[in-house]
């Protein structure tokens, strides 16, 4: 059944969640909705009458693109996968763990398992603000090992991810006749301009680094801009790192480039890092050497610039490794497809990963 989930329709969210709720329960599993104010809802799939330590999988059925934006909700793609939105980020995921639940269920694996799917993974959980972190943690604490099953490339998963703090800065000079009183005027464009060079200039891409990705100002040509504002993304291994980038953000917004300027701050959302633990890579070499073993991949660990919910579970203190739902191609485009075989391939991997973990 297709079933578009756009983050910001959260009605199409908790549709998505209802349907793949009810596939779940269909196949025996115990399913519990999550409801959010602003967002559409969670949901948490889990294996009835087990013991043992409990593992987590975390997905998400949000996605990036707007109702009605495929010109196909769900066909074959060019390469002989699936074509759709959010097929790889991160519904195929979503699928993935679903299917490695049935897979050890059906041949005995009595280790206790549940499925995590937030509803605004896509919005750096903006919409369920604390509440969603609490929700994904509350399920992942005390689990032997968290699979993020996010979108991911063959051969790849990922270890260290980096934080990120969004956030905008309004500016006001002040307005003047462009040619009559050029010099009394204070321009908020120069202004930014100045600032936006002093952020990007200590961008560097194997640490910190700042985007400003929006800007707007003035009202015409002939009038000396009293306002602008743009924004920025700043990107961090480290919650250290990431208070530091924000301390220098401050300093360069406090000290004006062009005398009379006032800049003021409005941070718009923060994502947790996840930095390279010993914990992490150890569940990765689990991973990697399942993958080995059974002839399904060839994993490396990787460094990723953007973020996702495998922060939330790594700061639960659960060991945690990510990118590890369906491979493809183009995500967040309509051009969004799924590699031939990932969904069986990647389920297969999970579940012997999950049967070599040592469960004492
Ligand atoms: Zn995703």
């Amino acid at each position: 059944m297709a079933a578009e989930s756009f983050t910001f329709e959260p009605e199409s969210v908790t549709r998505a969640a209802e349907i793949f709720a009810d596939f779940a329960a269909e196949m025996g599993f115990c399913t519990e909705m999550r409801h959010f104010e602003k967002a559409g809802c969670g949901l948490v799939v889990s294996t009835p009458g087990t013991d043992g330590i409990p593992v987590c999988f975390v997905a998400h059925l949000d996605t990036v693109h707007p109702i009605g934006g495929f010109p196909d909700l769900l066909k074959p793609g060019p390469e002989g996968g699936l074509y759709g939105p959010g097929i790889v980020d991160c519904k195929g995921g979503a699928v993935i763990a679903l299917l490695t639940m049935l897979a050890l269920r059906e041949t005995g694996c009595s280790r206790p398992l549940r499925l995590i799917l937030a509803p605004d993974e896509e919005a750096s959980n903006r919409l369920t603000g604390e509440e969603g972190i609490r929700f994904i943690q509350e399920y992942a604490k005390g689990c032997q090992a968290a699979f993020v099953c996010e979108c991911g490339k063959p051969n790849e998963a990922v270890v260290e991810r980096k934080g990120i703090t969004k956030a905008q800065i309004e500016i006001r000079g002040k307005a003047a006749h462009a040619g009559m009183y050029y010099d009394q005027g204070i321009s908020a464009i120069r202004e930014a301009a100045y600032q936006i060079l002093a952020l990007e200039q200590e961008s560097r891409s194997e640490a910190v680094t700042y985007n400003c990705g929006l800007i707007s100002g003035g009202t015409t040509e002939n009038v000396v801009p009293e306002f602008c504002t743009y924004s920025v993304d700043i990107r961090y291994r480290t919650e250290e790192e990431g208070a530091k980038a924000l301390e220098y953000l401050k300093k360069v917004i406090t000290t004006p480039h062009v005398p009379g300027a006032c800049s003021s701050l409005h941070i718009l959302s923060t994502r947790s890092p996840m930095p390279r633990s010993e914990a992490g890579m150890a569940l990765f070499e689990t991973i990697r050497s399942a993958g080995l073993k059974y002839g399904l991949e060839y994993l490396k660990p990787m460094a990723n610039g953007g973020g996702s919910d495998a922060a939330y579970t790594a700061a639960a203190g659960v060991p945690t490794v990510c990118a590890l739902g369906m491979t493809g191609w183009d995500w967040h485009s309509i051009r969004e497809r799924s590699e031939p075989g990932a969904l069986v391939r990647r389920a297969k991997l999970l579940a012997a990963a999950i049967l070599e973990l040592d469960t004492h």
